[in-house]
């Protein structure tokens, strides 16, 4: 079994055990602990109470009302015919759909670049492919004001002498998990260039693309020019309607791509539950109705998450936890350099210091969170070990835990 894979499954039963065990208030793993909207409620209702259909079995690779209104709602988005039947796979999760995609494209000693900080299971699915994953880090350069997600970038030079014959993909995730990067129309043009230069695919993971703040905007890498054919695009139901439970998802590809994508599903889950797929396609018909206008969830949830955001960056700020802004997403880091706690006693040679902060504050004080390492290879673990991942899709009266906690201790 991959060595990564076992990691990564560690430090997430790990933390979310431990948060349990403490009873700690949870701005650790990334999920609302709010209900999601009612009328997505009520349409898997009426789904449910349906007729004997939505209790059985429906298409393979996605029920049809869903993939139509996803062919529709992103065609419109990325400017071009979406063919639902072709195009379109529905998932368990976004999850099930990277490794349909990694199972799919790579090959037995493929090169697949990951752009660090990553979501951290890239790197396991790549391996199990018999892929190789290569790193480039998005670096903090000097802002002038507030530290923002966006000073964090990608030296062109460095990501261009990552390509080379054996490259068989890039991975992207905007905005970005636990960054909150919003990657700009340019950043993405440079990418593009790369992937389209070298004949490489791009696997863009957009599951927070409705949850963009001050202004920023998320765009498709599909949408660039010579990129639709060869893009995987990613989403997730869960992360869209703010019902991660369901668990369902999405790969959107020209045909081509498609056609593998879909044997590693057949191969696996064989097909996903109807009454879920129906309930998030009307979710779907519900927003293409609503799009850009103030009644429509993806612009409330937004909103409702930049009070959050604002919430949170002023809390941690008082702690002395050096917050950064986050463009997009449902994440938060902050720098606890400057942290004054001696855990010299708890840490030992080999755990990075997040690791055994993130330990600290979630036994000694109540607050769990996530070390922002577990989202870098290992080789660059180390590195990045100043800062931890706080999670503010919370109810707001869990944020006001939060901060009596960092509030009383600093
Ligand atoms: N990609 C990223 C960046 C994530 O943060 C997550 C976690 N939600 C996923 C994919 C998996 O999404 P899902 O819950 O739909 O499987
Ligand atoms: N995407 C969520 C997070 O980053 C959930 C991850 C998980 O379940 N492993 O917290």
């Amino acid at each position: 079994m991959s060595r990564q894979l076992q990691a990564r499954r560690t430090a997430w039963l790990e933390f979310t055990q431990l948060a349990a065990d403490h009873r700690a208030v949870n701005l650790g793993q990334g999920f609302p602990d709010f209900s999601p909207p009612t009328f997505i409620q009520e349409a898997l209702r009426e789904a449910l109470s349906g007729g004997y259909q939505m209790h059985q079995y429906t298409r393979v690779f996605g029920h049809p009302p869903l993939v139509r209104i996803l062919a529709k709602f992103f065609g419109r988005i990325v400017g071009r015919e979406i063919d639902p039947f072709e195009d379109v796979l529905v998932t368990a999760g976004a999850y099930q759909a990277l490794f349909c995609a990694f199972q799919a494209l790579i090959e037995e000693g493929d090169e697949v670049i990951l752009v660090e900080p990553f979501f951290d299971c890239y790197q396991p699915m790549v391996e199990l492919a018999g892929g190789k994953t290569v790193h480039v880090s998005l670096r903090p350069v000097e802002g002038s004001g507030v530290p923002s997600s966006g000073d964090w970038v990608l030296s062109p030079e460095e990501l261009a002498s990552k390509f080379n014959p054996r490259t068989k993909a890039i991975v992207i995730n905007t905005p970005n998990n636990p960054l909150g990067k919003v990657y700009k129309t340019e950043e993405l043009q440079v990418i593009a260039d790369l992937c389209v230069r070298h004949d490489v695919l791009c696997i863009s993971d957009e599951v927070y693309e409705w949850l963009t703040y001050d202004g920023n905007k998320h765009v498709k890498i599909a949408s660039l020019p010579g990129m639709w054919e060869r893009t995987v695009t990613i989403g997730s139901a869960g992360k869209t309607f703010s019902a991660t439970g369901w668990k369902l998802g999405w790969a959107i590809s020209s045909v081509h791509n498609m056609k593998n994508l879909k044997i590693i599903h057949l191969g696996s889950v064989y097909q996903c539950p109807t009454a879920t797929q129906e309930a998030v396609a009307r979710g779907f018909e519900r927003e293409y109705e609503l799009f850009g206008t103030p009644e429509s969830y993806f612009q409330q949830l937004p909103a409702m998450l930049h009070q959050k955001r604002e919430k949170l960056a002023s809390c941690l700020g008082a702690a002395g936890l050096q917050p950064v802004m986050p463009e997009g997403g449902y994440f938060m880091i902050a720098d606890i350099s400057s942290v004054k706690v001696d855990l010299s006693d708890q840490s030992t040679e080999d755990e990075p210091k997040d690791f055994t902060f993130v330990k600290w504050l979630t036994k000694e004080k109540g607050l769990a969170t996530m070390p922002v390492s577990t989202f870098y290879s290992p080789e660059h673990r180390r590195e990045f070990s100043q800062y931890v991942r706080f999670c503010f899709v919370k109810e707001d009266s869990t944020l006001n835990a939060a901060e009596d906690i960092l509030r009383k201790w600093s």
